[in-house]
């Protein structure tokens, strides 16, 4: 059994003020990376760059991160980096902008590598520069996973990348939820949740990786009647969304995601879902048939999220995200691809069929004309 996560973690309210220090000793310079608005618009940005500005640190903005990252934004943004003379990288905002930072901070240290070969497997473990990490969705716990997920569109793949770049300081402050829509908090949740079960339902689970999932379902489970009821979240409960979606990366950050992210890879990229419900179309199925191999652990999720059965959890999660079609040849494609992606079949903890990937992809994905 293994226990690694070198990332130093802060969650808590004012956490990039109030951890001032520990963000001015990462570097001098910073390239600041951002989505489009909403680093902006919900004061993550502006508390960084306070801090920058007081400890008299240089900065630099980059905020042309699209949704799910594409290896031509990362050329730019390194090439950024490079003429700013950037020593650290910052992301702030969903797990794009993190991805996307963690991403440029090993292209910044290996001048031999173009963004278009970051999806092939390295001959020796790379370096990269530090990351800050500061997240502003509930979602991918991506400030304490040492993956990127990253789209390269010449060749049609989004995918990890196969290199292993841990946040050196993440600050987690909840506050950064309040410009979210309920529709946002909702989706980046349901990834959340994701990662906890995918964490759990997995060859790799172990006795020290479980004490994240374990405790986050639980808190999952607390926050569930707040997405599911109509009308915006509390602000009471951002904290807690944050911390959840932060120990839901430490799960991930040991074991993994399983089969729904890899299913919910083809969705976003072919037909534009965003991840959450992207993945959480996948989820319920996948619950039913790891039921087969691991009914204790199925159970023991349930229980922590205070569902019922499989019945309740395939409501639950229809009424959070809806359900979603394909034609048929896509969802004929898109089991073809799964059933040979080793990567992801390899972490289901018992002996999947083909037969059980088509129950998954039937059962998940309707079919349009
Ligand atoms: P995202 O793609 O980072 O952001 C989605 C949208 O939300 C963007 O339009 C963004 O706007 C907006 N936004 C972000 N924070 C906001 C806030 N506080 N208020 C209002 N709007 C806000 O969404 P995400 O779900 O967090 O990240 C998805 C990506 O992370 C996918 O590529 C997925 O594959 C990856 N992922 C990574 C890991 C990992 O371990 N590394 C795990 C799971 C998923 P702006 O563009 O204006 O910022
Ligand atoms: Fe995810």
């Amino acid at each position: 059994m293994r226990f690694f996560v070198p990332t130093d973690i802060y969650v808590e309210k004012d956490c990039v003020k109030n951890h001032a220090q520990n963000l001015l000793s990462v570097g001098m310079r910073a390239l600041i990376m951002t989505g489009h608005k909403s680093a902006a618009a919900n004061g993550s940005l502006n508390d960084v760059t306070e801090v920058l500005d007081a400890g008299k640190a240089m900065y630099r903005v980059f905020n042309e991160v699209e949704e799910n990252p594409s290896t031509d934004t990362l050329r730019k943004a390194v090439q950024a980096a490079r003429e700013f003379k950037a020593d650290f990288i910052i992301g702030i905002g969903g797990g794009s902008a993190i991805d996307a930072a963690k991403a440029v901070a090993l292209l910044l240290l290996n001048p031999q590598l173009d963004a278009d070969d970051l999806h092939q497997a390295p001959s020796r473990r790379l370096g990269h520069a530090p990351v800050v990490a500061v997240p502003t969705t509930c979602g991918t716990g991506s400030e304490t996973t040492p993956v990127a997920i990253i789209t390269n569109h010449k060749i049609g793949l989004k995918k990890s990348i196969p290199h292993v770049i841990f946040p050196a300081l993440a600050l987690v402050d909840g506050k950064y939820l309040a410009s979210a829509s309920k529709q946002l908090i909702v989706n980046t949740a349901v990834d959340a949740l994701s990662h906890m079960v995918e964490s759990v339902l997995n060859v790799k689970s172990n006795a020290f990786n479980r004490m994240f999932p374990e405790y986050g379902l639980k808190l999952w489970g607390e926050c569930k009647d707040a997405l599911l009821t109509n009308g915006d979240v509390d602000a009471s409960l951002y904290e807690k969304l944050m911390l959840t979606s932060t120990i839901a990366g430490m799960s991930i950050a040991h074991t993994s995601t399983s089969l729904p992210h890899g299913m919910s890879y083809d969705l976003t990229l072919h037909e534009g879902v965003p991840h959450g419900p992207a993945v959480g179309f996948f989820l319920a199925a996948y619950t039913e048939v790891c039921a087969k191999f691991v009914p204790d652990d199925v159970e023991k999720v349930f229980s922590l999220l205070g569902v019922k059965d499989i019945g309740e959890f395939t409501a639950m999660l229809q009424s959070l995200i809806g359900t979603y079609s394909v034609t048929r040849k896509m969802r004929d494609k898109f089991a073809a691809a799964m059933k040979v992606n080793r990567s992801k079949l390899d972490l289901v903890p018992g002996k999947i069929t083909a037969e059980d990937i088509d129950f998954i992809y039937e059962k998940s994905l309707a079919i349009r004309p």
